[in-house]
């Protein structure tokens, strides 16, 4: 396979922005680098046109697919700084390998993925100023892929624009939230795009979550599209239930998104030798243990946040206190916490060979 060819533009000095300072408040995904990659894709002439340029504005047709039809897919990976200035990424192959899949189900071009990963380090090495000091604080990667052929009329993109932008991140406070169990709107059905990372899968949840933050809530449990009775994910996170020392949590189905920190999660807990449960949740079941006291942690996985506590869960019905109290995090779920963003510090050791160096 031929190596992708990565054009390297000098930057304007007179515009650079400088990095945050250890300290300095963070505003998420709103502050981004100076630079960012980019490469086209036709089908004609593959993926070409890759280069490492000045972080700015893109000039698209107000036809541009993307814009009409949503042809959009995306990854969340994030760059840590260790005590000793190494910079090391978490399990970023398997977000390439996952853009691909979302790729497939969008009819996107596939990525050629060791390209990918070292466009990646490259521009994390340039960037390197900008992975913060201070205690886990990272850097946020956002790999994106549009459609963007002015055309609107409905096919799939010709024309195809694949990026990567970076913003520094702080530390997420673990702090426990409540979510609601929604059981009006969905966020995924069968035969869907559930299992793909695309903006499509958000945009149709912005609404049901507006209403669930008005009633105080910080995020929904999504339910089954079909049946709507059983369990899927929260949000941006997968969901997990500790029963004492056995951990389950909803069976990929296809319209769940297979979460990397969900399989990380599942891995480090067959590793510690905790028995694990992957299967169809009944939300009814749920409930049931929940007033039994069988369930005595929850909490969310993902990039953005690690490990998140939920410290209340409500139906229509009623709301249930987890665990020790609506504040309290499980022990388990701090232990999660405390191993995941161990290894991605390199304060614990990595025996899964989930650390990639890039510097
Ligand atoms: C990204 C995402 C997750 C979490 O995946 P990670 O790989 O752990 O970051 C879970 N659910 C949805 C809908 C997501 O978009």
């Amino acid at each position: 396979m031929s190596k992708l060819k990565i054009e390297i533009k000098e930057l304007n000095s007179k515009n650079l922005k400088q990095p945050p300072q250890v300290g300095e408040k963070l505003d998420f995904g709103k502050n981004f680098t100076n630079r960012m990659f980019k490469m086209k894709w036709t089908p004609s002439a593959g993926w070409h046109a890759a280069e490492i340029c000045a972080y700015g504005n893109f000039s698209l047709s107000p036809a541009a697919l993307v814009l009409h039809y949503g042809q959009e897919i995306f990854e969340g990976v994030k760059a840590y700084r260790w005590a000793d200035d190494s910079i090391v990424l978490f399990r970023p192959q398997d977000n390439i390998a996952r853009m691909n899949v979302s790729a497939k189900r969008m009819c996107l071009p596939q990525l050629p993925e060791e390209d990918v990963l070292s466009a990646l380090i490259e521009l994390i090495k340039l960037e390197k100023d900008w992975i913060p000091k201070s205690e886990g604080a990272a850097l946020y990667i956002r790999p994106t892929m549009i459609g963007i052929d002015p055309y609107i009329g409905l096919k799939s993109a010709e024309e195809v624009l694949f990026y990567i932008i970076l913003t520094p991140v702080e530390a997420y406070y673990t702090k426990p939230i409540a979510i609601m169990v929604e059981d009006k709107y969905v966020r995924a059905v069968r035969g869907g795009t559930g299992m793909a990372k695309t903006g499509g899968n958000y945009a149709a949840s912005i609404y049901p979550i507006t209403l669930a933050k008005e009633k105080g809530y910080d995020d929904i449990l999504w339910l089954d599209g079909v049946e709507q009775k059983y369990v899927e994910e929260v949000g941006s996170m997968n969901i997990f239930f500790v029963y004492k020392d056995k951990l389950v949590t909803s069976i990929l189905n296809n319209s769940i998104l297979p979460g990397i920190t969900r399989d990380s999660v599942l891995k480090l807990a067959r590793y510690w030798g905790l028995e694990t449960v992957e299967k169809k949740l009944d939300i009814h079941q749920i409930v049931e243990d929940l007033k039994a006291g069988q369930i005595t942690e929850i909490f969310g996985s993902g990039t953005a946040v690690i490990i998140s506590p939920v410290g209340l869960l409500a139906t229509t019905e009623e709301e249930f206190v987890i665990g020790e109290g609506k504040d309290k995090i499980g022990a388990l779920t701090q232990k999660f916490y405390n191993n995941l963003t161990g290894i991605q510090y390199g304060k614990t050791k990595d025996a899964f060979g989930w650390i990639v160096k890039a510097i």
